[in-house]
């Protein structure tokens, strides 16, 4: 085996599996792609260790990117610009194609260490790649049914569909609508869906001509390191995407602060966020979408058929071990259905969601400790446990957290304060009025989940929830040219088709007369 091994050796669960049990196991360092190539990490670098969610084992080592290499990709991404922003968008569309050929062709690579990295289950990670694929382009049964409705999406071909709008003034001077490419963008993600939510911020960035420096969370960055290598065998012009590794402190800041980012699109905390606007403030001109954190309610109306309204809620609260921004961890229902609901979820949340098989490890031990300290604080304050119970302080292999169902106080903070694990809160209400109070009792205004039969109810109640994405009897139903995007302290700017647009050009309005 070779000094530094390099992930991509270990494409299937077997073979990374036994790699990191080998005695003469070694981590992965994983380097940043500067310009085209790896670029090996200065003598003076500092590391992060990267553990194995699942174990607790550490098996990768992070450069903690200084603000002197983040110039020289930003610099790259700079002279890159100029090429990239005038190259037709049907080649950009090639080269888009292309990367959504190599994700697609390396699936189980991407799945099985973004498994390994983020804790998530192989299922949910195999599910994720696909998304990312998406991204680029439609997976291959969604383009069938697409080409037949003659709508050809995502990045790679919406760019070779667009359009303008044009308007006469009275005296017949013409004005019409001009986009152009920004110019670099600081893309930076979190840890929950690693590779799908840099890509989504990737794709459309290329597709509509910009160029980029992304970060993935130093939390999970081994699926950045495989995309990296990716663009290399893409054949992506030099400089066109640079992805650096590092903490939000030094490689992130530094990054977003950069005079020549001319953009940056940012998913992450609210906090983060508040910071990133902090920053960037005095650079009035740079455009800065912010997609942060969330606590989303789920209202279960006592009309719903139980049979489909439980495992809705279920899933809503518990995929990805509730570490999805979009989870409903906020569960109120109606009284009249109060008692049989609590039966039947906690019933099938424990038949369902089973650690290992269908329920991963949290991310790492900081963010174990986080859920951890909320499932104290409900013990000792007043909450009662229907499912899950306060895990041990130190985790002993790994940081699994059973799901928990619980009720809490009215003020207790884990009706406030975002979770981001594997934890619900039920309670219940009597009428419309009040559970759009207690949907919108929030300072967030991510998503929501409406589970009623009741259509005048749906327009009624769905219409006044403070939430970028209302699902109605359903969840994480998503086409990407919604607009995708939080109100109050979940953000601002919406992103997802002509959004994305919005995000990553310039519009001018030309006006011409005869
Ligand atoms: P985080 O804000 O701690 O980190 C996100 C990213 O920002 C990381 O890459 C981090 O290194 C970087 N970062 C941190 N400080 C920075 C700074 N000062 N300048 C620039 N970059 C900085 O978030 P997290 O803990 O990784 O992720 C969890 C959060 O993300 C949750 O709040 C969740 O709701 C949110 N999230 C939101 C969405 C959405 O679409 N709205 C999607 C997924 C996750």
């Amino acid at each position: 085996m070779s000094e530094n091994p390099k992930p991509w050796e270990f494409p299937t669960i077997d073979s990374a599996e036994s790699h990191l049990r080998a005695p003469n196991f070694s981590p992965f360092i994983l380097n940043n792609l500067i310009n085209g190539s790896f670029s090996p990490c200065p003598a003076e670098a500092t590391y992060i260790d990267s553990y194995n969610p699942k174990t607790g084992q550490l098996f990768a080592r992070i450069h903690d990117t200084s603000a002197e290499e983040v110039n020289k990709a930003v610099e790259a991404a700079d002279r890159a610009f100029t090429a990239w922003s005038t190259t037709p968008p049907s080649r950009r569309s090639k080269y888009l194609l292309r990367i959504a050929e190599l994700i697609e062709e390396r699936r189980e690579l991407f799945a099985v260490w973004e498994s390994v990295d983020q804790g998530k289950t192989l299922v949910r990670a195999r599910v994720e790649v696909d998304r990312a694929v998406s991204n680029f382009r439609y997976t291959l049964p969604y383009q069938l049914i697409l080409i037949k409705t003659n709508e050809v999406r995502y990045f790679a071909t919406y760019i070779l569909h667009q359009s303008t709008s044009a308007r006469w003034t009275d005296d017949n001077v013409l004005t019409y609508e001009h986009r152009s490419p920004i110019g670099v963008f600081g893309l930076i993600s979190p840890w929950n869906m690693p590779l799908y939510l840099l890509t989504w911020k990737i794709a459309p960035c290329l597709a509509f001509g910009c160029t980029a420096v992304a970060k993935p969370s130093e939390v999970t960055s081994l699926s950045a390191y495989l995309l990296a290598k990716v663009f290399q065998d893409a054949d992506l012009p030099p400089g066109v995407v640079n992805i650096v590794f590092g903490t939000g402190k030094t490689t992130g800041s530094s990054l977003v602060k950069h005079p020549k980012v001319r953009g940056v699109s940012f998913t992450g905390g609210t906090a983060t966020g508040i910071q990133i606007r902090k920053d960037t403030v005095e650079d009035i001109g740079k455009h800065v979408s912010l997609e942060l954190g969330g606590k989303n309610p789920t209202l279960v109306f006592d009309d719903v058929d139980l049979n489909k309204a439980v495992p809705m809620a279920a899933k809503a609260a518990f995929e990805n071990q509730g570490e999805i921004c979009l989870c409903g961890s906020r569960i109120y229902v109606q009284r009249k259905i109060w008692k049989e609901f609590i039966d039947r979820f906690v019933d099938y949340v424990k038949q369902n969601y089973i650690l290992p098989q269908n329920v991963g490890a949290v991310a790492s031990l900081e963010h174990y400790k986080k859920i951890r300290y909320f499932l104290d604080l409900a013990d000792r304050s007043g909450g009662n446990f229907y499912l899950g119970s306060v895990p041990p302080e130190q985790p002993e292999a790994g940081y699994w957290i059973e799901p928990a169902i619980l009720t809490v106080p009215d003020e207790s903070p884990l009706l406030k304060e975002e979770i981001f694990g594997p934890v619900v809160t039920l309670t219940p209400f009597d009428t419309e009025e009040e559970a759009v109070r207690l949907a919108n009792d929030s300072r967030y205004g991510l998503s929501s989940v409406l589970l009623t039969e009741n259509g005048g109810r749906i327009r009624r109640v769905g219409e006044r929830i403070d939430a970028g994405l209302v699902w109605v009897n359903c969840w994480l139903v998503r086409e990407l040219g919604t607009p995708f995007g939080g109100m109050k302290a979940s953000g601002t700017g919406r992103e997802g088709g002509d959004y994305s647009r919005d995000v990553f050009t310039n519009v001018r309005t030309l006006h011409i007369p005869q």
